[in-house]
């Protein structure tokens, strides 16, 4: 890991962490000609990329409905009450977030409000590159399910034999999603925003992936809604000398075992942490069935940053904004008013970062590249949109109508100030009563 070390109320920088943005461009140019050939020759150039890049490219993409239903019967007794746990939890979180809509009227009888209508149709990314993920499947579908979407539809790349997992399958249809297809990457994110032969468009496209699937939702948005950048995952503990250095060592290889691409930090007060951090993964990494991913992540983008303050390594955390941050500190919550830019934040030693990846009840699909400092976790509010709702009165119009007439004119935009103008003089003579 690359050691940064601060002075004394230094600030960390962008270029501190050779970030220029929260993608690389050749993975952005790469993912946007897939989806730009996807988009001109449909099915048949998702099945090169499926076969290019999976290895396997199922002869349909539709998983059919029977599979789903049956995946629970197949997989382990203890997997599937697992899952069942987690579904309820995160139900049970995402339940909170449910927005309704809200009318206000006026003393002049004018309605004003906010309706709130769910998406009618929806795909949800579920990554299948280099590991399984079943919980995904949950962490998407679970708020889009409360949210009320018509249609939820699931992409995810086929295992080298063009099938999907039973664990997968199993989520799928605990979870109740609606149709399931065994395509995965940028070609699975052009096929559903722009929609092929056999995999239907749809309004908007959520979940996390690597930096391919990331950079092609990028791509697709505004064609498409997209939720956010989700890419290669990162961690970063913000520990102080009270943290076990084990367990530091721990977590970060938690996540970077994810993805080469991925990124772990460590940021500290204490000097001497660090090493002894280090150490601990050298004696455990080689025990990982994923050393090389793991290594390669830590060698290749971990960043050690010692600062001279506490207060000081919580300013480097908000410059960081990672996607997942843990407190690793004495009286950790004392820190959570100090940390203004991370996806979620894991308070205390005890907050395993899988936790939250699994069972907790939070979404796991959350923002990264730096772009915690502007975006959201999943929610049920990424599959709400809202319209605005205007219903005057003859009294409301009488009183507001003075005001958009003037402003009319200082725009120079005539038929305004008519249409306000007319209604006026109707209202005045009583002659009409709408
Ligand atoms: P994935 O499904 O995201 O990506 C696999 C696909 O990538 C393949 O099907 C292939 O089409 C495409 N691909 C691979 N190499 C390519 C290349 N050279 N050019 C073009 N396309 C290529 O699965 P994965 O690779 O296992 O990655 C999962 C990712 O999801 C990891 O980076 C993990 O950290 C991340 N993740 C993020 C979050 C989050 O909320 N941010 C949550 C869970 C997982």
């Amino acid at each position: 890991m690359r050691r940064i070390t601060l002075a004394a109320g230094q600030v960390l920088t962008q270029a501190d962490l050779n970030r220029s943005g929260a993608l690389p461009r050749e993975v952005m140019e790469s993912a946007a000609a897939i989806v730009d050939d996807v988009r001109e020759r449909g099915d048949a150039a998702v099945r090169e990329y499926c076969q290019r890049f999976d290895g396997a490219c199922p002869s349909e993409f539709r998983v059919p409905q029977e599979l789903v239903d049956a995946a629970p019967s197949i997989v382990d007794a203890e997997f599937l009450s697992s899952l069942r746990r987690a579904y309820r939890q995160i139900r049970e979180f995402h339940e909170r977030q449910r927005e309704n809509s809200w009318f206000e009227t006026r003393p002049d009888g004018t309605i004003l409000g906010v309706k709130v209508t769910p998406l009618d149709s929806v795909a949800i990314y579920v990554p299948g590159g280099r590991a399984q993920y079943p919980s995904t499947v949950l962490m998407d579908a679970i708020p889009a399910k409360v949210a009320g979407v018509g249609r939820v539809v699931m992409v995810t790349p086929p295992q080298h034999d063009g099938t999907l997992s039973a664990y997968t399958l199993a989520a799928a249809s605990v979870a109740g999603v609606d149709e399931v297809y065994a395509v995965g990457g940028a070609q699975a994110i052009g096929a559903v925003a722009y929609g092929t032969e056999s995999i239907p468009r749809v309004d908007k496209v959520v979940g996390p992936g690597n930096a391919y699937v990331a950079a092609a939702k990028r791509h697709v948005s505004g064609d498409v809604g997209i939720d956010m950048i989700a890419g290669p995952s990162e961690v970063c503990v913000l520990a102080d000398a009270s943290a076990d250095p084990v367990v530091v060592a721990a977590d970060l290889m938690a996540q970077a075992e994810h993805d080469p691409m991925a990124s772990c930090y460590l940021v500290t007060c204490d000097p001497a942490l660090p090493d002894r951090v280090l150490d601990a993964v050298e004696r455990l990494v080689s025990q990982s069935p994923r050393e090389k991913i793991t290594r390669a992540s830590l060698d290749d983008r971990g960043v050690v940053v010692v600062a001279a303050t506490l207060a000081d390594a919580v300013e480097a955390v908000n410059v960081v904004a990672p996607e997942h941050l843990e407190l690793h500190c004495e009286d950790a919550m004392s820190l959570l008013g100090s940390v203004r830019n991370a996806g979620a934040i894991f308070v205390g030693a005890w907050s395993s970062e899988p936790l939250g990846d699994y069972v907790a009840g939070p979404d796991h699909t959350l923002p990264t590249g730096g772009t915690a400092r502007f975006s959201n976790p999943l929610g049920v509010y990424d599959f709400q949109k809202r319209s605005s709702v205007i219903s005057y009165t003859p009294q409301g119009l009488l009183a507001d109508a003075p005001a958009v007439q003037a402003m009319a004119q200082a725009e120079g935009l005539w038929a305004h100030a008519l249409s306000a103008g007319l209604r006026v003089k109707l209202a005045k003579e009583g002659e009409r009563g709408f």
